[in-house]
């Protein structure tokens, strides 16, 4: 089984400065994780292509991916009190979304299981037409988009510590792209509550499952086999598009979730088999110290090889039960 994996240098020039956590040596912990654990040999490399302005357009308007280019060719500054961008940004931005696309592109091509995007800047809190949380474009979203054209239907799972409030809010009210987000409550940007769940054609076909600070794994395997696997089933999901932001891990110094490199593999594991092999994208979102980037992606690449790599053992118990079987019994009503 291969894992296409796209990288490029080009990510590094998005410069957010030495003091900034969204920086590009996260990118360097991305490759330091895979090499170390020896998953080198299993990677294919794809060299990513920078977005087409009508791809950005299936979700940005074109106005605001301008005013995006302007600010930066004007030589950028702060978007938001911690959204930062230079001269380069816009160009790595489009390039960052349109790896996304190339990954679809090659594994319709060949026969590898999934791909891993590992691009930055991040995109699961840029609105349509609001840039935010360290995000430009959203590049998850603009890939779900670009399946939905084709008929597909696309169901985004976001692993994120944070709630990932541009892609819920690009697919609110449509029933061809689903949303399903675990985060932990409360939490910047403050959205995702459990009775968020989507309007118009698009009710019912988002799922939010916020946590206390300190859930660990068990409530994440558990409500994935008790809730996530039945709304993908129900759903009739082809593809499976994973926002894999790696801030809930335990050592993550902005957040308080208590997972480990062990819990992101058994997730990724139960994740990929809710569509066929060949239809799962991975995106890198945050996750903020680099001991648990380098394991966390190599753990994720091993579970979309087949593998199981645990570099630190899956968690269990703490708090969350409690949230979980509100937002069970709040989803029995309404997905009935
Ligand atoms: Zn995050």
């Amino acid at each position: 089984m291969t894992v296409l994996l796209l990288d490029d240098e080009r990510f590094g020039l998005h410069d957010t400065g030495p003091h900034h956590p969204e920086r590009a040596a996260r990118l360097e912990a991305v490759r330091v994780g895979l090499s170390e654990h020896g998953l080198g040999d299993g990677l294919v490399r794809v060299e990513p292509r920078p977005a087409r302005d009508e791809e950005l357009e299936l979700v940005h308007p074109q106005r605001y991916v301008r005013s995006i280019e302007s600010f930066c060719d004007a030589g950028g500054g702060h978007l938001d009190a911690d959204t930062v961008a230079v001269p380069a940004s816009a160009a790595v931005a489009r390039l960052a979304a349109g790896a996304g696309l190339s990954a679809v592109d090659a594994l319709a091509e060949g026969d590898a299981a999934a791909a891993f995007v590992t691009a930055r800047p991040p995109g699961h809190h840029a609105t349509a037409t609001r840039a935010m949380g360290f995000c430009l474009f959203n590049n998850a979203a603009v890939t779900a988009a670009a399946l939905a054209a084709r008929g597909e239907r696309v169901l985004v799972v976001d692993v994120d510590a944070h709630h990932g409030n541009g892609t819920q809010d690009i697919f609110y009210e449509r029933d061809d792209v689903a949303y399903v987000s675990w985060h932990q409550e409360p939490l910047y940007p403050g959205t995702g509550s459990k009775e968020q769940w989507g309007a118009g054609a698009g009710t019912g076909w988002t799922l939010n499952v916020p946590l206390p600070p300190g859930a660990t794994g068990e409530h994440y395997r558990r409500s994935l086999e008790e809730l996530v696997a039945p709304f993908a089933e129900r759903h009739g999901s082809t593809w499976l598009v994973l926002s894999a932001g790696f801030d809930g891990h335990r050592a993550d110094p902005i957040t308080d979730l208590g997972l480990t490199s062990g819990d992101y593999a058994d997730i990724t594991a139960d994740l990929v088999q809710l569509v066929a092999p060949g239809r799962v994208v991975v995106f890198l979102e945050g996750g903020y110290d680099l001991r648990a980037i380098a394991d966390s992606s190599a753990s994720t690449v091993a579970a979309l090889l087949g593998d199981r790599l645990h570099p630190e053992a899956p968690t269990s118990g703490g708090p969350g039960a409690e949230q979980l079987e509100e937002v069970a019994a709040l989803r029995h009503q309404i997905d009935r």
